[in-house]
């Protein structure tokens, strides 16, 4: 089969003919139609700090994906051929005091698929059946290529309670541009987004955003405070940017007695002003990881099929798969939001 890999340690991926990978009796095989790129596949490609000290190359890349059920193993019980189907990509030990209590996103032995085990960008890709979810009729292929980070963006959103309060995202990248629609539709009383990029503004006001502000223009920050319900911050900011200015006026953007849920990972130690940030404005921080294993997923299905989520914005590009270097190079430009593959052509 065809497959994007990481072949060596260097910048790149290369589209390789590799072995179909042989289902175990717990498996399901899967054949893969359609895939997102993620934030992720940008650091493996270019070979960043964290690539390097986390790959083990040769390595199929890719984690978000739609698939068709191809084969299952003997054990398997819940999923037959020509099953439509994408999947959790973290794969958890299944026994551990994490795997046990519904935290299977942080368990110790956790492995990704596309980073620490082969992943999606592939012809096939071979799956636990545990970590395969069913997708309901009704909810476009595209969509369920990219349950893995609405399920980050939903995660983020309902760490904390939103209805009737009013929420900030800073980053509208795929994961923010969901979080504003998510938010949204579970009652925020406002929802605005900072941005330094229009096109991405643009998108966030088409996803529900109320507002959404330049950190580049003059100005703007004491705009957004006196926009907010008592001139003081809002109650809920989510941090998505990663970015270690976008982390440090998160703090200011929240409301004394706020919250702040952090979800982007910067790429080196960010220094922070406890006293004055957290500890006298009395904030209460949260650490946020993957998706609730399968809380999440299911909240991502109520969502799409009851509230009829459009997120179909996100979505700026659709490529054939042989296409993925000009799909990184528009991804590492900033000039795309949620590209997706397709391995169904
Ligand atoms: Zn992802
Ligand atoms: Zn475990």
């Amino acid at each position: 089969m065809l497959a994007l890999v990481k072949r060596e340690r260097a910048p790149g991926m290369w589209l390789d003919d590799v072995p179909v990978p042989a289902p175990g009796r717990s498996d399901v095989l899967i054949r893969v139609l359609k895939t997102g790129i993620c934030g992720t596949d940008v650091h493996i490609f270019s070979w960043d700090e964290w690539a390097q000290g986390r790959l083990k190359p040769p390595l199929v890349v890719g984690h978000e994906f739609v698939g068709r059920v191809e084969e299952a193993g003997e054990a398997v019980s819940g999923f037959q051929p020509g099953d439509i189907v994408s999947g959790e990509g973290h794969i958890g030990c299944g026994h551990c005091y994490y795997c046990r209590t519904g935290q299977g996103h942080i368990c110790r032995k956790v492995e990704i698929i596309g980073v620490d085990r082969d992943g999606c960008f592939a012809q096939y890709l071979r799956m636990p059946e545990s970590n395969v979810w069913k997708v309901r009729p009704g909810i476009p292929h595209e969509i369920a290529a990219i349950f893995d980070p609405l399920g980050n963006a939903m995660h983020t959103v309902m760490a904390q309670p939103v209805a009737g309060r009013s929420v900030a995202v800073v980053g509208a990248g795929a994961i923010g541009l969901m979080a504003c629609r998510i938010a949204e539709a579970a009652g925020a009383l406002s929802v605005v987004v900072v941005e330094p990029q229009a096109h991405k503004r643009a998108l966030a006001l088409r996803m529900g955003a109320h507002a959404a502000y330049d950190p580049a223009a003059d100005g703007w920050f004491e705009k957004f405070i006196a926009d907010t319900p008592d001139g003081v911050g809002v109650d809920v900011v989510l941090e998505i940017s990663g970015a270690q200015q976008g982390i440090h006026k998160a703090f200011d953007m929240v409301r004394p007695g706020g919250e702040v849920a952090l979800l982007g990972i910067p790429s080196r130690p960010v220094t922070l002003d406890l006293s004055n940030s957290i500890i006298f404005k009395s904030v209460t921080v949260r650490g946020v990881n993957g998706r609730l294993m399968y809380e999440t997923w299911y909240q991502c299905e109520r969502f799409l099929l009851e509230h009829k989520l459009d997120l179909s914005p996100v979505v700026t590009h659709r490529m054939p798969y042989g296409e993925y270097q000009e799909a990184f190079r528009l991804l590492r430009n900033g000039d795309a939001v949620k590209i997706i593959l397709e391995w169904d052509a």
